[in-house]
This record gives structure tokens, C-alpha cells and sequence, in this order.
């Protein structure tokens, strides 16, 4: 029999780990990637001998494929997608492919913020508990690689909606929904629902013998629930309301009841702080509960947890002046929580590259939270305009280096300076990561 041809578009970690599954299970193999593949990656597809080029996609080698695996950086509207769709070839993601060859229960994550600090603190929670887990999806080595080289019995996986939307026959064991806000619109033809629905593929599939977790505060949850049936045994958290099953607050309490399994433990001793933090906890925290993890172990982890770099990352203090790095604050809502957080009058370092923000939401909180504003980034009009009114000192930065210095110039003993950007980081830094660590450099300079 003539072997399947799998054409795997993106040279990147998903796409190498894909490779190397798809060649243990028997496709004659090609990668392509339109940019350039890391060296390190190019290493490993020679090594292997695989076929593979880069900077171009050779239509010849790529739409005889029988079956495409698509990074999740690549839109639907790249022309070679394009072309593959009208052929009706099969286009699905990595953790599509990894999840037909693993029979390993899957946690998965999605939501628009916080999967990242919910996914390692669930992984976190498994393998502290004894479980032979793995961690994958937006995060650390790919899905897809594990499954073909290790031998896990559970994989949490942080899924985007990128991701999501390569997904079809996919079914989670656990599926966590932490949030729905607008980000990405412009890959959901700035349509709302078609994002909504994207978030909502973590439930397809799913049976009476899984698990949907979400977060029952968050209103565009809410209202989906309402149009769907989920199949699936569904789990809410909320900061707001007291339930009988799923995760809430009472008084300073929080408590998880699943099936009768119960849990609580003091708000004071959870290691993340912050009410978004809370949220990631419970559902972390009910995950725990499903499988049936004991309750010291869940306990002792929440307790003790160190947390994400970037991610409302209590850095240093500097004279009683604490600098708190929250570089992936990359939109409103996550900039929202940050502040909301804050205990001691903020300097906030704020800007970059713009995603179309709607800076009124924050305007309360920045009243009544924020003394000084850092404008960070190489046009900061659209910063000044949205807050002058306010009457805060507002001074502009044009480098990491200038804005820290700024921020600890206009911060007093007791203050916090927060870098919360709300926006993107490509007009002056690689990525967050090297905006986090840039501001981490600068303030260990000072
Ligand atoms: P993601 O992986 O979804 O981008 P991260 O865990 O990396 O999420 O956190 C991104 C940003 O969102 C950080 O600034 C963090 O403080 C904030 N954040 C974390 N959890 C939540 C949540 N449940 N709701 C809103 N914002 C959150």
C-alpha cells in the first residue's frame, strides 16, 4: 500500500513534534515553512531526514498531501490554506494528530487569559500528587513529540483557540473555560461569536463521562450555556455566588464540592493572590477534586506554588518600592486584574503596540489605584488622550531603561511599580519575555 503523504506547514515546536510522530506512524513526510525554521530545528528534521524546505511553500509538494497539519500561526486565508481548502484536503492541528495516538487522559485549558498560570498550576497539582503526567499545547515541548517518545497516563494541555480551531474528532476529559474576553478578533473576521465559538470547540465531543469546567462570573459563558447543550458534566466556578457543586468563595473560604468530594482552604494561604488568581486556583484547585487527589497534597500545592514569570511576577523591592513584572498583560482585561489587585498606590508602566484597546474600562480603577503614568512605546497619543483627563502625572519613555528610571523616580516608599503594558510588545521588544526580562535588567540596574 502506497503511504499517506502528511504535509506539515510551520517548522516551528508543533510542527518538528509532528514530524516526528507522523514519521513513527508511517506518512511519507514534508515540512514547509514560508519563514525560516530556528537552527536548532533544522538540526533535528536532518538528522531524521526529513524532507523539509523553508521561506517558500512548493504548491507541487504540498497539495498532493493527503492530510495537513497547520501551525497555529498560520490564518485560514494564507493562500496555500486557501488552495488546500478548496481541494477538501483534511487540515487539522498538532494536538489534533497527538490526541488519534494517545490513549492518555487530557486536562485542556483554554480562555483568553490565564491559561498559561492555570495550566502549569493544574500540572503542578497532577505530579505532586504521584500522576505520570505531561504538559503540552501552547507550552514547553510539544504535544505531539510526547506522545510519540514518552509514556504519560495524563497530559495537561494549554489550549489557544488557534489551536482549538484545528481540532474535530479531539475530546477532553477535563475541559477548563476560564474566560471569554475579545482578543484575536482579527483572526474571527472581528466577529465576537465566531471567537466564542472557537473557545467552545474545548466541549466537542465531550460525554457524560467528562468533565466542563468554567467559570459561571464571566457573561459570555454564560449566555453561550444558555443556546447549548453540553453533554458533558458541567462544573462552575464563581468569585460572586455561593454553589452547591463547583468552586466558590464563602467569607474568606474557598470551597470546592464536586460530587459530593469536598475541599476548602483559607483564601490567605493561596500562593497566587489577586482575584484573577482565585478563579485559576478553583479550577485547578476542582480538577484536583475529579480526580479524586488528595486533599493535603491539593492543599500543600495551592499553598505553595511559585507562580509564572511575567504573569504579575513580584519581582524586587528596590526602597521599599516593589517593582511587579506582568510583561503578558497583553490586553485590557488581564491589565484590569492586575490593578484590581494592587494594594499600595501603583506607577504604572503602561503601552506598545495597540490591539484596538478600549482603554474606559480601566479608567476606574487607574482613578482610583494609579498616582503616576509611564507611557511606554514609539507612539503613546492614544495613551495620553485616554487618561489626561484624569490628572495623574503622565511622562513619556522610549526605551525599558528610561521608563523604570522614570517610574522609580515618581514612585515613594511603599508604592508599587507595575509594568502591566496592555498592549503588545513588537515596537521596541522581541516579545514579552524579553520586555519581562528587559524591566527585570533595568530594575536590577537601578
Ligand atoms: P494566557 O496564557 O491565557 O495568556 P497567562 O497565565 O499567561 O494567560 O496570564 C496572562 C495575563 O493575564 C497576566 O497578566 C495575568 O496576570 C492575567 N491573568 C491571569 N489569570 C487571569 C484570569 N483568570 N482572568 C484574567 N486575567 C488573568
Amino acid at each position: 500500500m502506497e503511504k499517506r503523504r502528511l504535509v506539515i506547514l510551520g517548522g516551528g515546536e508543533s510542527g518538528i513534534g509532528a514530524a516526528i510522530l507522523g514519521a513513527q506512524k508511517g506518512f511519507e513526510l514534508f515540512l514547509s515553512d514560508f519563514g525560516k525554521i530556528k537552527d536548532e530545528y533544522q538540526e533535528i528534521l536532518n538528522t531524521h531526514g526529513f524532507q523539509f524546505e523553508e521561506l517558500q511553500h512548493t504548491e507541487s509538494k504540498i497539495l498532493n498531501a493527503d492530510l495537513v497539519i497547520k501551525s497555529p500561526g498560520i490564518p485560514d486565508t494564507a493562500p496555500i490554506i486557501k488552495k488546500l481548502m478548496e481541494l477538501g484536503t483534511p487540515i487539522i492541528s498538532e494536538i489534533e494528530f497527538a490526541g488519534r495516538y494517545t490513549k492518555a487522559k487530557t486536562i485542556c485549558i483554554t480562555g483568553s487569559n490565564g491559561k498559561t498560570t492555570t495550566t502549569l498550576l493544574t500540572y503542578e497539582l497532577l505530579k505532586r500528587a504521584g500522576l505520570n503526567v505531561g504538559l503540552a499545547g501552547n507550552i514547553g515541548k510539544s504535544f505531539a513529540l510526547q506522545v510519540a517518545e514518552e509514556q504519560f497516563d495524563y497530559y495537561v494541555l494549554e489550549l489557544s483557540s488557534y489551536q482549538l480551531d484545528g481540532m474535530f474528532e479531539f475530546r477532553a476529559d477535563i475541559a477548563i473555560l476560564l474566560n471569554i474576553t475579545p482578543d484575536h478578533l482579527d483572526r474571527y473576521e472581528y466577529k465576537m461569536q465566531n471567537y466564542v465559538d472557537s473557545k467552545m470547540r474545548i466541549t466537542q465531543n465531550q460525554t457524560s463521562n467528562d468533565w466542563f469546567v468554567y467559570c459561571a462570573d464571566d457573561p459570555l459563558i454564560r449566555a453561550e450555556l444558555e443556546k447549548r447543550t453540553i453533554k458533558s458534566q458541567m462544573i462552575p466556578f464563581s468569585n460572586t455566588e455561593i454553589l452547591e457543586q463547583g468552586g466558590w468563595l464563602e467569607q474568606e473560604t474557598l470551597k470546592i464540592n464536586v460530587n459530593n468530594n469536598t475541599f476548602d482552604m483559607t483564601i490567605y494561604d493561596l500562593a497566587l493572590q489577586g482575584k484573577h488568581n482565585l478563579y485559576n486556583s478553583m479550577a485547578a484547585g476542582i480538577s484536583g477534586s475529579i480526580l479524586n487527589l488528595r486533599k493535603e497534597s491539593i492543599r500543600e500545592c495551592l499553598s505553595d506554588f511559585q507562580g509564572v514569570e511575567h504573569r504579575l511576577e513580584r519581582f524586587l523591592r528596590v526602597h521599599n518600592i516593589e517593582f511587579i513584572n506582568d510583561s503578558k498583560a497583553t490586553n485590557i482585561n488581564s491589565v484590569w486584574y492586575a490593578l484590581e489587585s494592587m494594594q499600595s498606590p501603583v506607577v504604572w508602566i503602561v503601552g506598545g503596540v495597540d490591539k484596538g484597546n478600549d482603554y474606559s474600562e480601566l479608567m476606574d480603577l487607574v482613578k482610583n489605584k494609579v498616582k503616576a503614568i509611564v507611557c511606554l512605546g514609539q507612539d503613546n497619543q492614544k495613551i495620553f488622550t485616554a487618561f489626561e483627563g484624569l490628572g495623574k502625572e503622565m511622562v513619556d519613555a522610549k526605551s525599558m531603561e528610561e521608563a523604570v528610571r522614570s517610574a522609580y523616580f515618581l514612585a515613594e516608599k511603599g508604592d508599587a511599580v507595575l509594568l502591566s503594558p496592555a498592549c503588545a510588545s513588537f515596537d521596541l521588544f522581541k516579545n514579552y519575555e524579553d520586555r519581562g526580562q528587559q524591566f527585570k535588567e533595568a530594575v536590577r540596574n537601578l
